[in-house]
C-alpha cells in the first residue's frame, strides 16, 4: 500500500508537474508569469517548513542532534558543489543566469540530476510518515512547475517544437520515478539509512529555498512584491506547522 501512495506521488511530482506546467502555457503570458511567480514564493515556504518541521526533527530523534545536522550540513556542501559541476537550479523564468548561460543538453542534464533527488526525497518521506509524504510531494510540485515553465521557454526558444519539449521534461522528469522506487525499497531494506536519507531531503529542500528561490524574489522589491512574497512563504511555513504539528 504504502509503495502505492510512493509510485503516485513520484507520478505526480515528475509527470504531473511536467503536465500541469504544459496545461499552464493555453494561459495568457501575464497570467502564467502570476500563478508561476506565487506558486515559486509558496513553495519557499513549503521547502523551509517541510526541512525545519519534518524532516530534521524526526531525523534527530532517529540518530540524535549533531549526527543529523552534520548529515544536513554535509548534503548542502553536496549540493553546493553538484551546482559548480552542473547547474543544479531551479529558475522559473528564462532570464535567469542558469537559463542564460547554459546550452539545452546541460539543462536537461541539470534537471535530470535534480529530479532525481526530488525522488528520493519523496521516497524517504513517504516511509516517516505519511503527512510528510504529502508535503514533500505538495513541495515538489510547487517549484517543479515554475521551474518546468521556464525550461519549456527555453526549450521553444532553442527551436524544439512543443511536442518535444514536453517530452524532453517527461523524460528528465522521470528519472524521479526511478531513484523513488530505487529509494524506497532500498530504505526499506536498510532503515538505519531513513535520517540520512532525511538529511539529504532536508538539505536539497534548504538549499532550493534559500540558494535559490529566496535570491530569485529579491529580484522583485516594490513593497506590494515583497508583502506578497513575506505572506505566501509564512503560509507556506503555517501550512505545514499546522498539519505536520497539530496533527
Ligand atoms: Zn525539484
Amino acid at each position: 500500500m504504502e509503495l502505492l501512495y510512493v509510485i503516485i506521488a513520484l507520478i505526480a511530482g515528475s509527470v504531473g508537474s511536467v503536465g500541469l506546467a504544459a496545461l499552464m502555457l493555453l494561459l495568457p503570458d501575464r497570467k502564467l508569469d502570476n500563478v508561476a511567480t506565487l506558486l515559486m514564493y509558496l513553495a519557499g515556504g513549503t521547502l523551509l517548513g517541510a526541512a525545519f518541521l519534518g524532516m530534521m526533527p524526526k531525523g534527530i530523534s532517529m540518530i540524535g542532534a549533531q549526527p543529523m545536522m552534520l548529515a544536513v550540513l554535509s548534503g548542502i556542501m553536496f549540493f553546493f558543489l553538484l551546482e559548480k559541476f552542473i547547474l543544479w537550479r531551479t529558475c522559473g523564468n528564462a532570464e535567469c543566469e542558469r537559463h542564460k548561460h547554459a546550452a539545452v543538453p546541460i539543462i536537461l542534464i541539470g534537471d535530470a540530476f535534480h529530479n532525481a533527488i526530488d525522488g528520493i526525497v519523496i521516497a524517504a518521506s513517504f516511509l516517516t510518515s505519511f503527512e510528510l509524504g504529502v508535503f514533500a510531494t505538495l513541495s515538489v510540485m510547487m517549484h517543479e512547475i515554475p521551474q518546468e515553465l521556464g525550461d519549456f521557454g527555453i526549450l521553444l526558444k532553442s527551436g524544439l517544437s512543443r511536442k518535444k519539449a514536453i517530452w524532453f521534461n517527461v523524460l528528465s522528469g522521470s528519472t524521479a520515478l526511478l531513484t523513488g522506487i530505487i529509494a524506497y525499497y532500498t530504505l526499506e531494506a536498510m532503515q538505519s539509512l531513513i535520517p540520512y536519507a532525511l538529511a539529504l531531503s532536508a538539505a536539497s529542500f534548504l538549499y532550493i529555498a534559500l540558494a535559490d528561490l529566496i535570491p530569485e524574489m529579491h529580484r522583485k522589491s516594490s513593497v506590494k512584491s515583497s508583502l506578497i512574497q513575506f505572506g505566501l512563504i509564512l503560509t507556506g511555513i503555517l501550512l505545514i506547522y499546522i498539519i505536520l504539528i497539530i496533527k
